[in-house]
């Protein structure tokens, strides 16, 4: 049996007639860029996050950097994150030209933890990007005071999250912005990359829509700007997968919980944590090996037999090749759990589609790795 690590063209099969119809509209409709389709995507994006405005960007990168220029934020800047997430988090912050730094996480949830970040602050700092990673939300409220003590923006990353809550708090409303990435392997993807920030700011807001569009309003007029919007073709995929994604992020936990019940007498390897009152939504299923040198051989089992896991991510930022290639960046050490993370972790076959047999099958042969430790 083979299971392999997405389901794309599954889930294209199981709404196909609302994305083609979609499709459609847009291709007869003459308007491809800034057009109807994704005035409606962006309408509903915003009312599906229960905030004001939805901007769509190119992509998921671009949308934190294009909320760091919104924020005047850049050169001589800090911008406080971690150093185990998509290596897109940090290059957002180089690419607007301010100083990325680097804290520790939580071990549990593999969130930024907010008891690192207050000796972070330097004067320097200006904003908190913490990444909701996996699909779980970081401590937003904590994040919150500390960011109200110091006077600090937060930029919400949430590339994985999208559909999630905590313990009585939204994503985006307790931040200056969130951003979302809709390449095709999240949650909410399209057939290609694209990109939005909400916020409830309105200012941010039309800054945003102008410096995606050539810094312009309004014909022939431009101030400072870039090139980076979302295509109505992804809007109309998006609008017609953006009213699945509660069901698909449910059927996410429901293969969740059945990978944790058939995993639980495991040894040799850790499952994830749930924090109480949080909605996960597992954009990844991620299990760490007890001992970092197994994870290479655990992972080679599990390709071998036919289950098509991965590693998310394999080398922290900081441990990267020719790190910081002379960008700006600082490391509050030490970053054990980053570290641990990243040598540990393995990612399961996670999707809406995926069908008990696969699942079931998948547990069988990680549990044939954990017996086989003794
Ligand atoms: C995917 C991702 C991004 C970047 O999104 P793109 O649309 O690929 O540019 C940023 N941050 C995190 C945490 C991500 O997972």
């Amino acid at each position: 049996m083979k299971v392999e690590f997405y389901g794309h063209v599954r889930q294209y099969h199981n709404i196909k007639s609302e994305i083609d119809a979609n499709i459609r509209e847009v291709l007869e409709s003459s308007q491809y860029v800034m057009g109807p389709m994704l005035k409606r995507f962006e309408e509903e994006l915003a009312r599906y996050h229960g905030m004001k405005h939805a901007v769509g960007v190119g992509n998921g990168t671009d949308a934190i950097w294009l909320a760091f220029m919104a924020l005047g934020i850049g050169p001589g800047d800090e911008c406080i994150t971690t150093a185990n997430t998509f290596f897109a988090t940090a290059e957002a912050i180089w690419v607007a030209g301010a100083t990325a730094v680097f804290v520790d996480t939580d071990p549990r949830t593999n969130c930024i933890d907010p008891a690192k970040i207050e000796a972070a602050i330097t004067p320097k700092t200006k904003a908190i990007v913490p990444v909701h990673l996996y699909g779980q939300c970081a401590d937003m409220k904590a994040i919150r005071k500390i960011a109200d003590k110091h006077k600090l923006f937060v930029i919400e990353d949430n590339a994985q999250a999208i559909g999630a809550h905590g313990d009585g708090f939204k994503i985006g409303e307790l931040s200056d912005a969130a951003t979302v990435s809709f390449i095709i392997q999240k949650n909410l993807g399209t057939f290609g990359d694209g990109g939005a920030v909400v916020t409830n700011n309105s200012d941010m807001d039309k800054r945003i829509r102008k410096l995606r569009n050539h810094g312009s309003d309004k014909r022939n007029v431009h101030s400072f700007g870039f090139n980076s919007r979302l295509d109505d073709l992804h809007a109309g995929v998006l609008s017609a997968k953006l009213k699945n994604i509660d069901a698909w992020n449910d059927l996410r936990r429901k293969w969740s919980a059945r990978y944790t019940a058939g995993l639980k007498e495991a040894r040799s390897f850790t499952l994830p944590y749930e924090v109480p009152g949080y909605r996960h939504v597992y954009h990844l299923y991620i299990i760490e090996t007890k001992k970092p040198a197994d994870r290479d051989v655990f992972l080679k089992f599990l390709n071998d037999g036919g289950v098509d896991a991965k590693t998310h991510y394999s080398i922290a930022i900081h441990k990267q090749e020719g790190y910081p290639w002379g960008k700006d960046a600082r490391i509050v050490e030490p970053l054990t759990n980053s570290e641990r993370n990243a040598a540990c972790c393995i990612s399961l076959p996670m999707y809406p589609e995926l069908t008990e047999k696969e699942a079931d099958y998948v547990i069988e042969k990680v549990m044939q790795w954990d017996k086989a430790q003794g």
